[in-house]
């Protein structure tokens, strides 16, 4: 199983990420991808970008030396139906969505709200991939967000970085399992991202990976090994 492209990448716009676009398309052409794409944090993340950033992607070349670029974001699920801070007024310059929860900018909602904002943001016919469900500081029901993520076409994320062992996160890895399993019951895809922060971690899969091969999860459902996949995850 190789990944071909990391979609879920951070460069020092997002405010707490130490690289530039330049340096994390280099890392990801070293490390072979043949896709980058970068996804900063939407508004409601201290310190991130303002909305003028996503205005002028037009300014980013499609390709740099064979290597294909999309600009995408990582919003915020900020309400408990799944409401995320993507405005209208720049939202047609985005190749794709990452919906993803994160502690500055929503509470624990409970297990039920919680699955609830997910399932919002699943059904969200603009949101593509569902960031780093993997978490028990917002616990979740696996069952009922696999089997809406199949239902929707949305990707839910495998990321790589929640399962370093100094990631805020918790229990990642067994939440993981426990979500590939019903990956697998409802033939949900998934993506595997690195969530980089810094442009070393550009497509370092190998958490992800190994807990795939644990899980014995089909290569079939994983979109990053296919390019011909990758526009199942783009904004339609
Ligand atoms: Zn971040
Ligand atoms: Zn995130």
């Amino acid at each position: 199983m190789k990944p071909l492209f990391d979609l879920h990448t951070h460069t020092i716009a997002s405010g707490h990420a130490y690289s530039t676009l330049k340096e994390n398309i280099e890392e990801a052409a070293a490390t072979g991808l043949k896709a980058l794409g970068t996804s900063e944090h939407a508004e409601r993340m201290p310190g991130t970008a303002h909305k003028m950033y996503f205005m002028n992607f037009k300014v980013i070349p499609k390709e740099i030396n064979g290597l294909f670029i999309y600009n995408g974001i990582e919003a915020n699920i900020y309400g408990e139906k799944g409401e995320i801070d993507v405005a209208s007024s720049f939202i047609d310059k985005l190749d794709y969505i990452i919906a993803s929860m994160h502690m500055p900018c929503i509470d624990n909602l409970g297990q039920a709200g919680n699955t609830k904002a997910i399932l919002g943001a699943i059904e969200n016919p603009e949101v593509t991939i569902i960031g780093h469900p993997d978490d028990s500081r917002f616990p979740l029901n696996m069952d009922e967000i696999a089997a809406a993520a199949a239902e929707h076409h949305t990707a839910l994320e495998v990321n790589n970085s929640s399962m370093h062992p100094l990631n805020y996160r918790e229990n990642a890895r067994e939440n993981i399992l426990e979500m590939l399993d019903f990956c697998k019951k409802y033939k949900t895809n998934i993506i595997i991202g690195s969530d980089s922060h810094i442009c070393y971690e550009i497509g370092k899969f190998d958490r992800a990976l190994n807990v795939l091969v644990e899980a014995d999860f089909p290569e079939e459902l994983v979109i990053n090994c296919d390019m011909n996949r990758l526009p199942l995850v783009l904004r339609r």
